[in-house]
């Protein structure tokens, strides 16, 4: 069989732990014999990491910018307890965190649907997007225990001179004070990405604050997205048949769990943070929630929702087999594969994805699956295999 060729490549970036066996079990069996695969390839292992002084992550990000496509392993977020395991010169950011800030990027995540596993709400058919703001807000607030009675306010210091100057409370007795923040411009690049997004989904998107108590704060993120809307996306839109609605967050809370499902919910970086994990679970597993970053200027890092499986990497360092559900990181394979064969004109490559796609959803929908997901199935005794025996058949299907 001919390999479908690839004109520019996708920046591959590597991982850690159980993800990392994964990774490369999905090139060997189901990329690389279908693919000439062309791959702008670095190491975020955390070892490399912390040899390159954390360099390799700040490379990597460049070249998504560059390249324009990225998919990414699993990667370990450093603490104390690594810092040691690992001998680190020092605690390294996440590198999600640091790839995010280079492509100022909004996150997307979606579950995978299949036939047998039912959402724990029965109204839900088609997949919820939750796209995060992963900016500001309570995560650079800066708060502190109030220890008396005294005199709060509020003060900003322009540099031309301007004065702004509010009480917010005058305590009586000890509380608590937090001041939190966001710019327009992190607002306005998390509005064209969802925008952009939900054409390129061809699904109406949502977007939920609460305006009515919060006029200014949240009031000003409904603004900046109601005029964008206006200026860049209500025809094409139109065009595609879908909507833009805001709505208050309780408001929505209640619609979404009416819904069938099948659009976009855009929310401010805490309700993102809450309701993405309410979401996913409802939905089923982690192991199933796939995960894109899109920056303003369109380039695109697919990954896993889930992190690197620690628990599973250290049984298979002892010899045992494990049954590690691979399905998210294939699926940042192939939407990686396909955003390259769409951007590139290559049909074929987008077609493959597709087809790997295919082979998985069917494997799982007749019952082989790996061990997480075996007590979810309805109607069907299913057949947890390990991880290496899933993507086997995965290959024979594919085949
Ligand atoms: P995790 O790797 O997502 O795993 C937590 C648990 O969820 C696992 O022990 C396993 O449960 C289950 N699970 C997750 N993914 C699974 C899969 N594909 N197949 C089967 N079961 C799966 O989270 P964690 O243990 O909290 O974090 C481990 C490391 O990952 C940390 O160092 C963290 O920094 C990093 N992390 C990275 C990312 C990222 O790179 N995007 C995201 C999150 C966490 P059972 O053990 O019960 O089977
Ligand atoms: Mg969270």
């Amino acid at each position: 069989m001919d390999k479908i060729k690839m004109t520019a490549p996708i920046v591959e970036m590597d991982g850690d732990e159980m993800t990392r066996i994964i990774w490369q079990q999905i090139k060997d069996e189901l990329i690389l014999p279908f693919v000439d695969l062309k791959t702008a390839y670095y190491d975020l292992g955390l070892p490399e990491r912390n040899r390159t002084d954390d360099a390799v992550t700040t490379e990597a990000g460049e070249a998504i910018k560059k390249y324009g496509v990225g998919v990414k392993c699993a990667t370990i977020t450093p603490n104390d307890q690594r810092l040691e395991e690992y001998k680190l010169k020092k605690i390294w950011k996440s590198p999600n965190g640091t790839i995010r800030a280079i492509l100022d990027g909004t996150v997307f995540r979606a579950p995978i649907l299949l036939d047998r596993i039912k959402p724990v709400v029965k109204t839900w058919r088609k997949p919820i997007t939750i796209a995060r703001h992963a900016y500001g807000d309570i995560y650079r607030g800066t708060e502190y225990r109030v220890p008396g009675k005294g005199k709060a306010e509020l003060i900003f210091n322009g540099e031309d001179g301007t004065i702004f100057r509010e009480i917010i409370y005058d305590f009586e007795g000890p509380g608590v004070l937090q001041g939190t923040f966001n710019k327009d411009s992190s607002i306005r690049s998390f509005a064209h990405a969802c925008f952009r997004y939900a054409l390129e989904a061809e699904q109406d998107l949502w977007f939920s604050a609460k305006d009515t108590i919060s006029k200014k704060y949240d009031g000003t993120f409904k603004s900046i997205f109601a005029e964008i809307f206006e200026q860049a996306y209500r025809a094409a839109f139109e065009k595609a048949g879908i909507s833009y609605f805001y709505t208050l967050i309780d408001d929505a809370v209640a619609r979404v769990i009416r819904s069938e499902g099948g659009f976009i919910w855009a929310c401010k970086n805490y309700d993102g943070d809450v309701m993405s994990d309410m979401v996913s679970t409802a939905f089923g597993s982690l192991a199933m929630m796939t995960s894109v970053l899109v920056s303003p200027d369109g380039k695109f890092e697919y990954e896993a929702a889930h992190g690197t499986v620690t628990r599973h990497y250290y049984r298979y360092l002892k010899g045992e087999e494990t049954s590690t559900n691979p399905v998210a990181t294939i699926f940042a394979w192939t939407g990686a594969l396909a955003k390259r064969g769409e951007l590139d004109g290559n049909r074929e490559l987008v077609e493959y994805s597709k087809k790997l796609e295919a082979a998985v959803l069917q494997i799982l929908d007749e019952g082989i699956c790996t061990k997480d997901l075996a007590g979810l199935y309805e109607g069907l005794t299913p057949r947890p295999v390990s991880t290496t025996a899933f993507i086997h058949e995965i290959r024979n299907r594919l085949h």
